[in-house]
Order: structure tokens, then sequence, then C-alpha cells
């Protein structure tokens, strides 16, 4: 992990401690200096991910490293034993991300829990919908600051188009009074396309109406912010409008996917497909399924132990998921058994992918240690999907096609109609 994190103390029980939670915790190289000296040497030799920095330092009594590495461009995260609310207050107008109290274990653990947040917080996108330059710019640095991907617009029609351009935003920030579209209309437009298990929503507003923030909940915004308001009170209440979003994908993930290799399974695969089906009905898109199927797998796991067989499954599933578009659905149905569904495709053309797949596993080799490399090969049933006959005829059609494979000898591909 080449993230690394700095912490200025002086009092060196604590920084140790800090530093061995954060070293077990969360896997990240950790340096500790005790006065601003020291400090500024390491901000001098390292790019830091965080920088928790102590305000009362020997050399330094008055908060001067956090303006020192503010002006380094750093992430700071305050810890001080001050409660005084003016002193706190002073110091979260600065750019830090946030003012923690040190002490109890609690602190240290909010500490480790924060810097895992923002950490996370990197690979999410977010939306920033306002028409105020201004408003938009200081959004920005916050949320910046918080280590997320920002983007800016400026009205509600803007904010149609970019969630388009790019679907993976996680969570729109919108303001209520625009010009075109206002923030609620632009929430009840996109909870038509966007459920809460795909995108959040958190309103701001400085209207003095209360039935504004209700309005917003009922048209399907996660949380409500009322301007003006604290840096604190506004990280928080992102975080956990992303770490909601977070954990409904994670059960999500649990009751769709297949543990071990991260496919879909059996139950997703039929409701995604049934879906599709319906979907293409006026269009008449083609598309093929295929069913894939280990050959001997059971001398594979009877030679070299059952561990290895779970590695020839993940080998696999990797190779299929490479070889197909990211568009195409890809499912383990259990064992060794496999089913792919190519989209928007022809005969040919499927043909053509499921050839490479084939040969592809054959020409794979494992190491199942130092000297010693396995090969195993797939077999094959393929149809191309027609309109007059149902989901479960054609993947029956598939089947019937993978036993004929393995009657012939295995290791084939067997496309119907062939
Ligand atoms: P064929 O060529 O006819 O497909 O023969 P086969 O040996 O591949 O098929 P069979 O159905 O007889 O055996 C499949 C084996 O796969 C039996 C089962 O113990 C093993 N298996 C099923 N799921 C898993 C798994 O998740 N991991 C491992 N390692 N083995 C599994
Ligand atoms: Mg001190
Ligand atoms: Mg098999």
């Amino acid at each position: 992990m080449s993230e690394r994190i700095l912490i200025v103390e002086d009092n060196k029980t604590l920084a140790k401690l800090i530093s061995k939670k954060i070293e077990h915790a969360l896997e990240m190289e950790v340096d500790v200096a005790y006065t601003l000296a020291e400090a500024k040497l390491f901000l001098a030799r390292y790019k830091y991910f965080i920088t928790l920095l102590d305000i009362n330092l020997p050399d330094a009594p008055d908060g001067e490293v956090v303006d020192y590495a503010l002006s380094k461009k750093n992430h700071v995260i305050v810890l001080s034993a001050n409660i005084d609310k003016d002193f706190r207050n002073k110091m979260l107008k600065k750019d830090i991300i946030d003012y923690i109290n040190k002490g109890g274990v609690g602190d240290i653990n909010y500490i480790i829990q924060s810097i895992e947040r923002l950490r996370k917080n990197q690979q999410h996108k977010v939306l920033v919908v306002d028409d105020s330059i201004v408003f938009r710019k200081q959004m920005q640095n916050m949320l910046e600051n918080l280590f997320f991907q920002v983007i800016t617009v400026a009205h509600g029609e803007e904010a149609i188009g970019m969630l388009q351009a790019k679907p993976d935003i996680s969570l729109v920030l919108t303001d209520y009074n625009m010009p075109v579209m206002n923030g609620l209309e632009l929430t009840y437009e996109i909870r038509q396309t966007y459920s809460k298990d795909e995108l959040c929503i958190l309103a701001l507003s400085g209207s003095e109406d209360t039935e504004v923030s209700a309005l917003f909940l009922k048209h399907g915004a996660n949380d409500y912010i009322k301007k003006p308001f604290s840096k604190e009170e506004f990280s928080c209440r992102v975080n956990n409008s992303i770490e909601a979003l977070e954990n409904i994908q994670m059960i999500m993930n649990y009751a769709n996917r297949d543990y071990l290799t991260g496919l879909y399974n059996r139950r997703y695969f039929f409701k995604e497909i049934n879906e599709y089906v319906e979907d293409i009905k006026e269009s008449g898109e083609k598309f093929a399924i295929a069913m894939i199927d280990i050959d001997h797998f059971k001398n594979v796991n009877d030679t070299y132990g059952h561990d290895i067989g779970d590695k020839v499954i993940v080998t696999l599933a990797d190779i299929l998921r490479s070889s197909t578009s990211p568009k195409d659905v890809v499912a383990r149905f259990g064992g060794e058994e496999f089913c792919i569904v190519l989209k928007n495709i022809n005969r040919y053309s499927a043909q053509d992918i499921l050839a490479r797949i084939h040969s592809e596993v054959e020409n794979y080799s494992f190491q199942v240690d130092k000297e010693q490399f396995i090969t195993f090969t797939i077999s094959i049933g393929a149809v191309l999907f027609n309109d007059d006959e149902t989901l479960e005829e054609a993947i029956n059609e598939a089947d019937m096609m993978l036993y004929k494979a393995k009657n012939e000898g295995r290791n084939r591909l067997i496309f119907h109609g062939n």
C-alpha cells in the first residue's frame, strides 16, 4: 500500500499508539514527528494521504504546523485536547478535514474510521448542482478535501445530461432554487431512472419554508441540509449518505453474486435476462446463450485438492469475464458450470467469441507449485436465441448442445445448427 500518513504529536506515547493502530488496521505506512521542525523534514520528503496534526508542539504552540501543512497542499486532520468552542470554530474555518479531540480509545477508533472513509471516498464521483458559482466552488473544495471526485453543473438540465454521460456518479448534491429546473424537479426526475440503491441525493436549501425539506425527502432525496450549515455537518451528512449507499450495494452483491468468483449467480442471471428479453421484444435484437462446463473437473479435485479446484474455477471465471463485453452477462450456475449471454450479436460473431474462449482455456497453463503446471479444458453448448421460443427453451437447447459436446469427447464447442 503506497498511501502514507504523517502524525505530528509531541506526546510520544499517544503518537506511537495512534501510529500502531493505523498501521495495523489500515496497513498504511506511518511517519511520526514530534516537532514542527521534524514535520517539515517529513513533508519535504514524502507525499502524504493524510496528516494528523497536534496544534500544541514545543516549537509551535499555536497551530503553526496546520498552516504550514496546508500551505504545502496537504490534507489535514487536527488532533487537539482543546475543547474551547471558539478555538475549535477558528480552526474549522481553515481548509482542514476535521477537528478531532484526542484522548480516549474511542477517539483513536474515530480517527481510523475517518481515514478509512476518506480512502473509500476516492472511488466516488459526486455531482454538484448549483446556479451560484461561489457556492459551487465552495462545495467542490469541501468535497475534494474529503477525497471525492467532483463534477459541477449550473442547473438541473445540465445535471440530467451529466448523469447520462457518467452513469457511475454516486451522489448528487442539489440546490433548491435554480433556473430552468429547480432542485425538487431534478430530484423527482433523477428518481425516475435511478433508485436509492444506485445513487444518493442530498438537497441543500436556505428556504425558511419547512415544507421544502419534507418535499425533497418525499421526492426521493436521501437527506436535506439547511443553509447555512457547518463544515462538520456537511461532511457527516455526505459521508453518511455515501456509507448507506455502499452498505446497500454490499448487501446486493451478497445476494446477486457468487462468493468464489464474483460472477452473477443463477438467481440474478434469470432476473436480469428475463428483463433483457422483455426489453428487446420489439427490436428483434439477437443474442447468444452458451452453457460452459469444465471437463473431468472431478479429476482436478481428486488429484490436486479442492483448493486448486477452486483456483481453476476462478481462473475460468476471469477468462469468461475478460473475453466478453461489460454489457454481456456471465454467471456461475453452480459447481463448475457457467452460463453466458452475449447480447446484441449475430451467429457468426458469437461463434467467434466462444471459439476464442475455448482455445484460450485450452492454451492456459495453471501453476500448481514451483515445478508443476496443469491445464484444463471446457465443453461449450450454444444457441442463438430466436423470437419464437422462451428463454427456458433456449437454455435447454444450449444445455443439450453441451451434453452433445460431452458425449462426442469433450473439449469442444457445439453451436446449435452446426
Ligand atoms: P464432466 O467432464 O462430465 O463434466 O466431468 P466432471 O468431473 O467435470 O463433472 P462432475 O459433475 O462429475 O464433477 C464435478 C465436480 O465438481 C464434483 C464436485 O465435487 C466439484 N465441485 C463442485 N463445486 C465445486 C467448487 O466450488 N469447488 C471445487 N473445488 N469443486 C467443486
Ligand atoms: Mg502537544
Ligand atoms: Mg464438468
